[in-house]
């Protein structure tokens, strides 16, 4: 395995055992330096990534190095030269990190990186950098109850522009593809026609750029610069809540932009009517077009992101594994597809078939973590007894009434799932039963699964209401 590889597959298991936020702030610009005699040297891109990642991160980073190479002792961090930091990666993290990066090199380093987009040349020979990364298309992305509308809105926005909807306004929680969405405009759009200026920036960039042009009296090539753009698509616009001055240059482009009816995408983690500290004036402008919103994918539409990621990196998982996986992982897709990376690389590494016990294996402390918190058995009769109308008792019980059966199999299902309970363990919680009732009602039930919807929705609702109660 190269540094580079040993790398990556470390930072996907730290991608999915820190936030984003940090996994972003801190693990951007970092890459393996040397690797010599169990000590690995991590280039940094500045003092306080040194800092936290040596201090703060130093186990997290030191267990997923030594689960991927096991001789692995020590961890130690250089501050990297700005020629020497490389983007290493594109591919894993959000393209939110991209446009950060010079400014990130030119604030923590003071160095003269020269950002060319708000350098001495005239305005008119500047290139607008549309910042786009050419793998969120329309294509890829899959369609479900909980995308659709703003899928449709998108994909309409991109083949009439500034028309229908404008601005677009996406909201929805992190990680179910608002950026993969809004992307995949600009993406559709440079697909027909090369030299349309679209622009993507995430807020938080945006405001920096302005902050910087500020600075340096640039203003006026900062304003030139975006308006000359055809299409302007702002992520996260959330973030400039309180920003006073942000606001007010971003009202007049968004103003500019508008009447000339370029087409305008803004992306949020909440609907306009829920950002704090935002002028009336513009809050008005983002309710006065289109609002869509992304929720929560379902099981089908997890089930399907994962076979057509797998599909996309030519993988065979049987979908046994795959159910497993998008049982277990719910709420977020960028955790969805952490979960499937941190498997095929694991497996990959191992040169082990990816069955559904590998995954098991892979993923026990993702999803363990998300368990304890503290369900016991009680809670899970409790919450099935409740949801099939039954007596809790009669689970227990020595009964064979067809409506008590299903309901026991679902307990000892979900005993085995989300406790972890040894199948033995199983049987003397539900009242003595032997390890052999345990172990049938596990399999069967993780068999009707593959193929019983109703059951499906029925642990799921199970399981939500489960951990609604703890
Ligand atoms: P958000 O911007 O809402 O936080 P992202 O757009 O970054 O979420 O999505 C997180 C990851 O999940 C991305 O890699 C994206 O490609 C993927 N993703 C999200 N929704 C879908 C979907 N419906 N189909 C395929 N991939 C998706
Ligand atoms: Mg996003």
């Amino acid at each position: 395995m190269t540094n580079e590889e040993l790398w990556q597959a470390a930072l996907s298991e730290i991608e999915l055992s820190i936030s984003r936020a940090n996994f972003i702030t801190w693990f951007k610009q970092t890459s393996i330096q040397s690797n010599i005699n169990g000590h690995i040297t991590i280039s940094v891109p500045n003092g306080f990534a040194k800092e936290w990642l040596e201090n703060k991160f130093n186990s997290h980073i030191l267990h997923s190095l030594k689960n991927l190479q096991n001789d692995i002792r020590s961890i130690s961090c250089v501050i990297a030269t700005p020629k020497d930091t490389v983007l290493r990666r594109e591919a894993m993290v959000d393209a939110i990190v991209a446009p950060q990066k010079q400014h990130q090199i030119t604030q923590n380093q003071k160095t003269t990186v020269i950002n060319p987009t708000y350098s001495t040349q005239p305005i008119q020979q500047i290139n607008i950098e549309n910042n786009l990364n050419p793998k969120y298309t329309f294509e890829n992305f899959v369609v479900g109850g909980n995308n659709e509308l703003a899928r449709a809105a998108c994909f309409a926005v991109s083949q009439n522009l500034g028309k229908i909807y404008n601005p677009l306004f996406l909201y929805g929680g992190v990680g179910l593809g608002k950026t993969h969405l809004i992307q995949s405009i600009g993406n559709e759009i440079l697909k027909r026609d090369p030299n349309f200026r679209v622009k993507y920036i995430t807020s938080e960039r945006f405001t920096a750029t302005l902050i910087d042009a500020l600075q340096n009296q640039k203003i006026n090539e900062f304003k030139e610069y975006y308006q000359k753009i055809d299409i302007l698509i702002i992520d996260d616009i959330q973030f400039i809540s309180g920003k006073e001055k942000t606001q007010e240059e971003f009202f007049h482009i968004f103003n500019y932009l508008y009447q000339l009816n370029k087409q305008i995408v803004l992306s949020s983690d909440r609907p306009p009517k829920e950002i704090q500290i935002l002028e009336e004036r513009l809050r008005s402008r983002f309710e006065g077009g289109m609002i869509a919103d992304v929720s929560n994918p379902d099981l089908e539409t997890r089930i399907a992101i994962l076979k057509k990621k797998a599909f996309t990196e030519n993988i065979q998982i049987n979908d046994e594994t795959l159910l497993f996986i998008a049982t277990n992982i719910k709420n977020n897709i960028r955790e969805l597809e952490g979960a499937l990376n941190r498997i095929i690389v694991a497996s990959q590494l191992t040169n082990a078939e990816i069955t559904k016990d590998f995954a098991v294996g892979q993923l026990s402390e993702i999803i363990s973590s998300g368990k304890k918190k503290g369900v016991t058995h009680k809670h899970i009769i409790k919450t099935v007894s409740s949801f099939y109308e039954i007596n809790p008792d009669d689970l227990i019980a020595k009964n064979r009434k067809k409506e008590i059966v299903k309901p026991r199999q679902v307990v000892m299902y979900l005993l085995r799932n989300e406790l972890e309970f040894s199948f033995p363990g199983i049987g003397e919680k539900m009242g003595g039963r032997d390890h052999t009732t345990a172990i049938h009602a596990y399999e069967k039930i993780t068999k009707l699964l593959l193929t019983d919807e109703k059951l499906q929705k029925e642990i799921i609702t199970i399981q939500e209401q489960l951990y609604k109660i703890v």
